[in-house]
């Protein structure tokens, strides 16, 4: 039997089990994804492991997201530029490290939110790894402009010369943010305010209240709540939404075709996902 991996530290709320389960089931495959509990200490055993005959891969996510790196044999363009991995795939021994975060977020964008970003004016708000991910991701799409709000500007301001030579990237700092938020045709919030605790989902918004874009979308990389404060507000003003569960469905996604060679099950797997949330 095959295996693919998620190593995480805590493992325990993870979506991608139950995703990447029913996808092998659809299919037919005789495998099994696990959810590994892997302490910083345990990463360089368990990256030994990785490389057995009978491993598709690993899905990795905090705290080990950069940490893999050193441990692989490859990375790709995408995942050395975001600076973190959150797949590696296994092939006769050989680990390659790649980041399918960003694809995952343009696929959801275009294709279940119908929204193309190419000459659009984006902000985002948040500089963490998903911000990474998404930042890269709208740059190689050629948004028009992309202006980047952080609580800790320092770390805004890294991202932003990390990235610089890849498009038209600005930090935008207090009075920045409302002018830009207004005018902006996509706004997409990749911190992790308004995300649930403890089963309970926070009142809270990044933005202040009454901020929104005129028009165009906003979009919430957090799946649980799937209504976060934001986007039921932009949904109240007359906004398109989207959640984070259509780019958790499609990172994935794009992590068993790289593991199996295989198309990957979307719905089955969106519907798993969506089931588990329930
Ligand atoms: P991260 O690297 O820890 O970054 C967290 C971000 O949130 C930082 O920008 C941080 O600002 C900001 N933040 C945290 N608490 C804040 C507060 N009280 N006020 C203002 N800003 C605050 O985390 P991440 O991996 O990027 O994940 C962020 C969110 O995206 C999480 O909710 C995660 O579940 C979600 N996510 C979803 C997907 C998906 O597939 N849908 C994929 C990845 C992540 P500072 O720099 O100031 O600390």
């Amino acid at each position: 039997m095959k295996r693919a991996f998620l190593l995480a530290h805590p493992a325990g709320h993870s979506l991608s089990p139950v995703m990447h389960n029913a996808a092998f089931k659809e299919l037919g495959l005789e495998a099994r994804y696990e959810a590994l509990d892997v302490l910083p200490e345990a990463l360089a055993l368990v990256m030994v492991m990785l490389r057995g005959r009978e491993v598709y891969g690993a899905n990795v996510t905090i705290p080990h997201k950069r940490a893999v790196i050193p441990y692989l044999d490859e990375v790709d363009d995408a995942a050395r530029r975001i600076g973190a991995v959150n797949t590696i795939v296994n092939r006769g021994g050989k680990l390659t490290g790649h980041n399918t975060d960003a694809a995952g977020f343009l696929r959801a964008l275009r294709e279940d939110g119908g929204f193309e970003p190419e000459g659009k004016k984006v902000v985002m708000l948040g500089a963490g790894g998903s911000a990474r991910a998404v930042a890269y991701a709208l740059l190689a799409a050629k948004v028009a402009s992309l202006g980047v709000f952080n609580r800790t500007l320092e770390r805004a301001e890294r991202l932003a010369s990390d990235f610089e030579t890849l498009g038209p990237l600005a930090v935008l700092t207090g009075a920045e943010l409302e002018p830009a938020v207004t005018s902006a045709d996509l706004l997409v919030n990749t911190t992790s305010v308004g995300m649930a605790h403890d089963g309970r989902d926070p009142d809270v918004s990044p933005l202040p209240s009454g901020l929104l874009p005129r028009r165009g979308m906003v979009c919430d990389l957090i799946y649980r709540p799937a209504r976060t404060r934001l986007l039921r507000e932009a949904q109240a003003a007359g906004l398109k939404v989207q959640d984070g569960l259509p780019m958790l469905v499609y990172q994935g996604a794009l992590a068993f075709s790289l593991w199996t060679g295989h198309e990957a099950p979307v719905e089955g797997m969106a519907g798993a996902a969506a089931a588990a949330l329930r």
